[in-house]
């Protein structure tokens, strides 16, 4: 008869997401790594992608969550403006675990400027990255979802894929581009078993907006509370940034059985900013 501890332990039993493998693209920062920690507390085995952290920050970065939530954890540096390596970067995974069970599109950039001055290099590579890569992971992993007949697709829009802000016209027009993808491979693949949703946050405390915080105070001769308030939270009513956590959660609750009927939605995280 086989020892009681050789049973696996009840928690993983309960990890909802356990055996499932997922693609975060960007996932070295921000969203995208709330979101990686997330699916790794629900079990699924993770490709992680991304830029900026070099050899050492992704060693730490793989030790840290395969430690901590006991999955198994992979990194893809797929340039994410590169068709090529985004194939390279879905075959990884596919390889690697034998399946593509869930595929975070979170990798993005932005660029602010008057359309006038807007640089048309800024232009094309927004379009790659916070759009076309979208279309080129999705390709590439439908063929591995219809195969198990279960699949998410979760794409990380914005507000701006709701609502336009002066000054942001490749990223409004990307992010309202990347809602237009989700409704149509919601509809493609509604018979498979394969879900495709998109998250539109609002303001979210990430690094980079820290920055920005501390940047625009000192650009403006204003407090950083005041830039908060004043600048930053303006659109948004409920005055306070979503956190990586609020996001992380909403991606595992749509690649939860209890989400199959959910598809071809957009889910403003935004604290009210697109009620107006
Ligand atoms: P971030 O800068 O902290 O993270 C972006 C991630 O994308 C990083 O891991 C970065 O390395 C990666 N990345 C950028 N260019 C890449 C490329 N060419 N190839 C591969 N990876 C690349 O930003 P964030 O705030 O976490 O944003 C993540 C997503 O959420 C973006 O799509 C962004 O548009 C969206 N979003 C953010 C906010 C916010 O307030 N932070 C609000 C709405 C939407």
């Amino acid at each position: 008869m086989p020892s009681l501890h050789a049973r696996p332990k009840p928690a993983a039993l309960a990890r909802p997401l356990a055996g499932r493998s997922a693609i975060v693209t960007g996932s070295t920062s921000g969203i995208g790594l709330g979101i990686a920690n997330a699916l790794a507390a629900d079990g699924a085995n993770l490709v992680l992608n991304g830029l900026g952290i070099g050899a050492d920050g992704i060693t730490a970065l793989r030790d840290q969550l395969m430690a901590e939530h006991e999955v198994e954890v992979d990194f893809h540096g797929a340039d994410m403006s590169r068709p090529d390596e985004i194939a390279d970067l879905v075959a990884a995974c596919a390889t690697g675990f034998g399946s593509v069970d869930i595929l975070v599109n979170n990798a993005g950039i932005q660029h602010v400027a008057p359309l006038e001055d807007f640089p048309a290099a800024k232009w094309d590579a927004i379009l790659a990255i916070d759009l076309s890569s979208a279309f080129h992971t999705t390709r590439a992993a439908i063929p591995h979802m219809r195969k198990a007949g279960f699949g998410r697709i979760i794409n990380i829009a914005s507000a701006h894929g709701l609502v336009a802000s002066p000054f942001k016209a490749a990223y409004v027009a990307a992010k309202h581009g990347l809602l237009g993808l989700t409704k149509v491979t919601a509809l493609e693949l509604a018979e498979a078993g394969i879900t495709c949703n998109a998250i539109c946050p609002g303001y979210v405390w990430t690094p980079l907006v820290a920055q920005q915080i501390a940047d625009q105070a000192k650009a403006h001769g204003i407090s950083e509370d005041q830039v908060i308030r004043d600048v930053l939270l303006a659109q948004q009513p409920n005055k306070r940034f979503a956190t990586v956590e609020e996001l992380g959660a909403l991606t595992s609750f749509l690649c939860s059985a209890a989400a199959a009927s959910i598809t071809g939605t957009a889910l403003p995280v935004d604290g009210g900013w697109t009620a107006h």
